[in-house]
């Protein structure tokens, strides 16, 4: 290079070197993303600090039946009145399903019906045979659970044993109503191919098909007043169809979870009093939940329970008087101290 090209490009390359200066080009690839990156590292200490908030996730169930409604009276009670919880619902299939995600630890706390969650703990019957989830542990009680027979008008359906040829819902996919309804057939001498279809429908599209004449019956085992049965009864002509006599026998002596029950007439609109069998929900938890985290979320709840009894009328069924009943694996560490603290163990 001779000087006087030399010059000319150190010229060039000290106005570029300027250009890029001023306009920030060059910088720029850089720099936006390193002030962000360095953020988390300020609040993690934090998280580990006294006061700092553990987030809770619940397995509910069906938007439309009465767990999801209870479960978000109860986080409505963290975010109030329980220091350093917070709850999020999420809203499910229900029992099954919660149990399953309990066992694979994608929920901190699920509620599921009491039989449902000892075939989960103990590895029995079709939904959990050879994969029991042993880290299920109990917190309470909640409520009873009727097995809901609903049927069209003129569907003819006066027993479940009836239910051979029609078109019937068997409950949400995973959920405790699914594993009722095949109890329920198989008590009354039947089995899913007796049917003309079998459908695993979500709770509240089952109301629709039953409105729509798509199925003639739909299997729910919710809580009375469910609103997925309140509103199909204001909209359509249905009933309740009487789980009793030789069906129900057979079902309360060879799943002992299974009682009888009165559905009364005022429950729904124009849906007359029924009889069948039922069983509790409970709230369940994993066993490596810290013991202070559940004693103190079943203080803050009983210390509210008028929140829970405002939420539904079903809320009113629980109380601290019934809430060992019923209860089906064995209880968590911080639920043993809760219910020592009560006199009640
Ligand atoms: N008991 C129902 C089930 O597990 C859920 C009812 C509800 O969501 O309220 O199938």
């Amino acid at each position: 290079m001779t000087t006087s090209k030399f010059l000319i490009f150190m010229l060039v390359a000290v106005f570029l070197v300027g250009i890029f200066a001023v306009a920030g080009c060059a910088p720029e690839e850089a720099v936006p993303e390193e002030p962000d990156v360095e953020e988390p590292e300020d609040e993690e200490p934090e998280v580990d600090e006294p006061g700092a908030v553990t987030r809770v996730n619940m397995g509910a169930g069906w938007v439309t039946g009465v767990y999801y409604p209870l479960a978000g009276a109860m986080s409505r009670i963290a975010h109030t009145s329980i220091d350093d919880i917070s709850l999020t619902v999420e809203s499910s299939g229900a029992s099954a399903v919660n149990s399953r995600m309990i066992g694979s630890m994608d929920l901190d706390m699920a509620i599921v019906q009491n039989d449902v969650a000892y075939y989960a703990f103990h590895g029995e019957g079709a939904a959990f045979e050879g994969n029991p989830i042993e880290n299920m542990r109990g917190m309470f009680s909640l409520y009873p659970e009727p097995v809901q027979l609903v049927a069209a008008a003129g569907s003819g359906i006066e027993s479940p044993a009836d239910l051979a040829g029609k078109n019937v819902a068997l409950g949400p996919l995973g959920s405790g109503a699914e594993v009722n309804a095949l109890q329920v057939l198989e008590a009354a001498g039947l089995s899913e191919d007796d049917l003309a279809s079998a459908e695993r429908l979500e709770a509240g599209e089952a109301a629709d098909f039953l409105r729509d004449g798509r199925i003639d019956a739909a299997f729910f085992t919710v809580g009375i007043g469910a609103s997925v049965i309140d509103e199909l009864s204001v909209m359509t002509d249905i009933y309740l169809v009487n789980i009793v006599g030789d069906i129900a026998e057979t079902l309360i002596n060879t799943y002992p979870f299974y009682a009888s029950v009165t559905i009364p007439g005022d429950a729904y609109t124009d849906v007359p009093e029924a009889e069948t069998i039922s069983v509790l929900s409970i709230i369940v938890t994993r066993e490596d939940m810290d013991a202070d985290l559940v004693y103190n979320f079943m203080r803050g709840i009983f210390d509210n329970i008028q929140v829970i009894h405002d939420a539904h009328d079903v809320g009113q069924l629980v109380t601290l008087d019934t809430a060992l009943d019923g209860m089906s694996v064995p209880l968590h560490p911080g639920a043993e101290r809760f219910f020592e603290e009560e006199g009640m163990m």
